[in-house]
């Protein structure tokens, strides 16, 4: 495989790049994905920290996500009685080495030597990571040993991390090395799509390439299904062309968008729907049966406007236009009957 590296950009040597990086030298998130889990991520970051020290008041609860809230119980329960940190500024891990910028914990529990790092959404590998945090820690505290508390909020786990100085020292230098080796080759993996080398790396190309190779008429299927090895490498070739077919439809759609013309394929545009928003609900006075908590409406979120409509209907209450909003149209592309040949 040849290797075209200098169209490939670099991410810093950061703690939240290592476990990605562990698995491909050459990763480089992009940071246009995945806005709308950062945003939910940015969300949770403030109530933790505004909230952990003293815990949820049973208002608070109700309002409050039910992954966060364990969250909450659970660090509480970790620091046993002790003083929490959870403000930016107590929660800055300065790096006496390896790293330029500072590192970020979401809580610190100094008299447990332990930190505490928030997820949402799915499990992932963050050893690295907390290897780099407990390595800051214990030079910020002057301690041997540190454990890493990730707590995944949606799923409800703790996964916890314990390192003695000298293991983390090893494997954070161990990381640097890899990082500075320049015979590096990317390695396909779990992150390409998070990946702002993905058109130009010849890993992933390399993979759509031979799942796309076919040699007979047609690609013989039943053999794939029949070998388990033939079905993984099939599998790893098709999550790439996956990834590939996303970004041509949206280029596609930018070309017929402009004007111009793509053999084969046709741009359909679909209307947008009505929608009222959970606070304008709960400002409508829905709220007064025991069935229309405001925190079960804000839970589920805003609701479609015909489903508005009978609820007014059912609670004798005037709907109200000013709060049926419409949501933004989308377009999206269809083969036209005559096949692009
Ligand atoms: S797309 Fe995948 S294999 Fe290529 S550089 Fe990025 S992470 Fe590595």
């Amino acid at each position: 495989m040849t290797t075209n590296q200098s169209k490939m950009r670099r991410t810093r040597f950061r703690p939240s790049s290592l476990d990605k990086l562990a698995l491909c030298g050459l990763f480089c998130g992009d940071e246009n994905r995945g806005q709308s889990f950062k945003e939910r991520g940015d969300g949770f970051d403030i109530t933790f920290r505004e909230w952990v020290p003293r815990g949820l008041t049973d208002e608070a609860r109700k309002f409050c996500d039910t992954g966060l809230a364990w969250a909450i119980d659970q660090t509480r329960e970790l620091a046993e009685g002790s003083t929490i940190y959870s403000d930016k500024e107590n929660c800055t891990i300065g790096f006496a080495n390896f790293f330029q910028q500072p590192g970020e914990a979401d809580a610190i529990i100094p008299a447990r030597l332990c930190h505490i790092d928030l997820k949402s959404g799915q499990e992932y590998d963050y050893r690295l990571q907390q290897t780099a945090y407990a390595l800051g820690l214990m030079e910020n505290y002057f301690a041997d040993s540190w454990t890493a508390f990730v707590l995944y909020c949606d799923l409800q786990r703790v996964v916890s991390y314990r390192f003695t100085y000298k293991q983390a020292l090893a494997i954070i230098e161990g990381e640097r090395k890899n990082y500075d080796d320049p015979g590096r080759a990317p390695q396909a993996n779990e992150y390409c799509d998070w990946c702002v080398n993905f058109p130009v790396c010849p890993a992933t190309r390399h993979l759509a390439g031979q799942a796309l190779m076919v040699r007979e008429p047609a690609i013989d299927f039943e053999a794939i299904l029949a070998d388990a090895n033939k079905l993984g490498t099939f599998l790893e070739g098709c999550k790439a062309i996956e990834e590939y077919h996303k970004r041509a439809k949206e280029s596609a759609i930018k070309i017929l968008l402009h004007g111009g013309h793509v053999p084969g394929w046709k741009m359909i545009s679909r209307k947008g729907s009505d929608y009222v928003e959970a606070d304008s609900l709960i400002e409508l006075g829905l709220t007064d049966s025991r069935i229309c908590y405001p925190a079960i409406i804000k839970k589920f979120g805003n609701m479609g406007g015909e489903k508005y409509r009978e609820l007014c209907a059912l609670f004798g209450v005037e709907p109200k236009a000013e709060h049926i909003k419409q949501s933004g149209g989308s377009v999206y592309l269809k083969q036209t009957k005559q096949a692009n040949k």
